[in-house]
């Protein structure tokens, strides 16, 4: 039987869609068939120079566009996102895996920041200062930085984008964007979309590839700044290699999420959170909830057992299937890693509740299904409690006290997302003030911030002095620049000693 060829994606520079040249490419599959779905272009050096001159030289008219003007394009891109936000979930769906009402939910959030950047010209304006000096006056403005990289992520193919790109472009800057390879169709979709809105050619380009291309963004003169998400290892690389060649960079890496359960909490509020997030997306979530931090032992037995019969009840299958809670995992590579954490766990010690290695589902075929696993009595010292394990495996440690429990956050290398169930304000409080942790939930299992908020972690999750989108995003994709004018033009001869306004 012949087969057909596979569709190969390229890249989109210059305004328009163009084929890879380098003759290297990566396969993309469905997850839930297991099948190669598509194969992509893996862009090198030349490629990641044309995006960029591209973008360059749409900098100049971009940058001097009125930021209303330039608003006015990405209202138009809401519109237009809001129209095809089916067709884009189910290609995220296709390529990810997540469930249909998941990616829509995915493309909504990432239509948020969209928003806000329409009112970006409200952030972009400057202080003013009369009189700093007799006639002198001060004012400060924020000037877009020039041609920005975006390197993101598999698991929000069409969010993370939208974390970056709409602040740049509302900003003034142009942008490139090189999404993963696992899932690269959502980001050509988008390309095309903001050339349907009216963007210019030049300023939003896509380059595919692999850390080949990464390489030669962090290397390239041309680029002012860098945003990169990504796992802690190729964050911390990025951020290095970006700064050692004088670009800015934020660098938003890996996580390893706690929920605490306090005695008070409401028990059945609180698994109900634990089991949407740790098994939603399949676990492949940067705010993933992957370990349960049980305060008291009699809380610890209560939450296992009702997680036991909730877990082994939960609807895998196709993300298109109806009903379905949890997808596949990305690629059948990631979902052996993910299986070999669950034999590790078993090898470590850990009392493993429920065993998803053994789940099976409706319509799994030979896609990348896991069920979802329960760890009870996890250690700190357990690999399976210290590394990021991104799949549907949720570790309980059991701590006596909250003490205990604020201890084992704050000592964890990962500070992304925390959480606690309580009923207590006081509990509360004194926790989220003294966690060393970068987003805090009070009964709020995933606290991700709305888009007029910024979204970032701290310790080993975020490298950079900024986090993503609201007002820290205008901030790293903006140059301060301070003027300060004498009128009238008094001439009051030379000045020999440092200005001051005596
Ligand atoms: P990844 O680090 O493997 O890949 C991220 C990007 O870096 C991709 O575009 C990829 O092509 C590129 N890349 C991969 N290896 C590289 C290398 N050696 N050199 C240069 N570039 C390289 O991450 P992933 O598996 O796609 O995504 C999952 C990870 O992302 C998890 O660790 C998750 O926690 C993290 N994440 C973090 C956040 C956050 O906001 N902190 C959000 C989403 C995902």
């Amino acid at each position: 039987m012949q087969t057909m060829p596979l569709t190969t994606l390229g890249h989109f520079v210059g305004g328009r869609a163009v084929e890879g040249a380098t003759g290297r490419f990566g396969e993309v599959f469905d997850p839930a068939t297991g099948e190669k779905a598509r194969r992509v272009a893996f862009a090198g050096a030349a490629e990641v120079d044309a995006a960029v001159r591209a973008a360059r030289e749409a900098f100049g008219g971009w940058s001097e566009t009125p930021p209303l003007r330039r608003a006015t394009v990405l209202f138009r891109f809401r519109e237009l996102l809001l129209r095809d936000l089916d067709r884009i979930a189910a290609l995220i769906t296709a390529e990810h895996g997540k469930t249909l009402a998941d990616a829509r939910g995915e493309v909504q959030r990432g239509l948020e920041v969209v928003e806000f950047a329409c009112g970006i010209p409200h952030l972009l304006k400057g202080d003013v200062t009369e009189n700093v000096a007799r006639d002198v006056d001060s004012t400060a403005v924020r000037q877009p930085l020039g041609v920005c990289a975006g390197i993101t992520p598999f698991n929000f193919p069409a969010m993370v984008p939208m974390w970056m790109f709409p602040v740049a472009l509302a900003c003034g800057n142009t942008f490139v964007l090189k999404p993963s390879e696992k899932d690269p169709s959502p980001a050509l979709a988008v390309a095309e979309l903001l050339r349907e809105a009216g963007l210019p050619d030049g300023v939003f380009n896509v380059v595919n590839g692999d850390r080949e291309a990464v390489q030669a963004l962090l290397e390239h003169p041309g680029i002012a700044a860098i945003s990169f998400v990504g796992s802690t290892p190729v964050a911390e690389h990025v951020y290095r290699t970006g700064t050692q060649n004088g670009k800015r960079v934020q660098a938003l890496g890996g996580a390893k999420n706690h929920l605490v359960v306090m005695p008070d909490a409401d028990l059945d509020q609180a698994v109900d959170a634990l089991m949407g997030a740790a098994f939603g997306s399949a676990g492949e979530r940067c705010m993933a909830i992957s370990v349960a931090v049980a305060v008291g032992d009699a809380t610890a037995d209560a939450v296992v057992e009702r997680l036991r019969e909730r877990v082994r009840e939960l609807r895998v299958g196709p993300g298109t299937a109806a009903g379905v809670e949890m997808g596949p995992l990305v690629t059948g590579e990631h979902c052996a890693k993910v299986r070999s954490y669950v034999d590790l766990g078993v090898t470590e010690g850990a009392d493993l509740v429920v065993d998803g290695r053994t789940a099976r589902g409706d319509g799994w075929g030979d896609g990348f299904f896991l069920g979802g696993s329960v760890f009870d009595r996890v250690t700190p010292e357990m690999r399976i409690y210290h590394d990021e394990i991104f799949g549907p495996v949720l570790g309980i440690v059991r701590v006596p006290t909250v003490e205990d429990a604020l201890r084992l956050c704050n000592e964890h290398p990962f500070g992304n997302g925390v959480a606690i169930f309580t009923r207590d304000g006081g509990t509360a409080r004194t926790f989220a003030h003294r966690v060393q942790v970068g987003m805090v939930g009070i009964n709020v299992p995933i606290p991700v911030p709305m888009a007029f908020h910024s979204f970032g972690g701290w310790k080993r999750s975020l490298f950079g002095d900024h986090a993503i989108h609201g007002a820290e995003g205008v901030r790293f994709y903006t140059h301060l620049k301070t003027i300060t004018a004498r009128w009238p033009e008094t001439r009051s001869g030379p000045e020999f000693t440092f200005p001051t306004t005596t």
